[in-house]
């Protein structure tokens, strides 16, 4: 199973991982992360680290288990 998790304590609202897949993150009204889901897809797993990668305060974390 493959996890994410947004940490919105340190999230600073760039929108980044939006912009790398709008169907798992999305912007709330205070202008934090929010997850559409705490599992990704395999075929989602691109766009997750992608956002992961792309986020500037490092908020994003994908765990891969087995
Ligand atoms: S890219 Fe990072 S800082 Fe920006 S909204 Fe997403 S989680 Fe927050």
């Amino acid at each position: 199973m493959i996890t994410i998790k947004a940490d919105r304590d340190v999230c600073q609202g760039y929108g980044n991982c939006v912009l790398a897949d709008s169907t798992l993150f999305d912007i709330d009204d205070d202008g934090l992360v929010v997850l559409s889901s705490h599992t990704v897809a395999p075929d989602g797993l691109a766009a997750a680290k992608r956002a992961a990668y792309d986020c500037p305060s490092e908020a994003i974390t994908v765990v891969e288990n087995d």
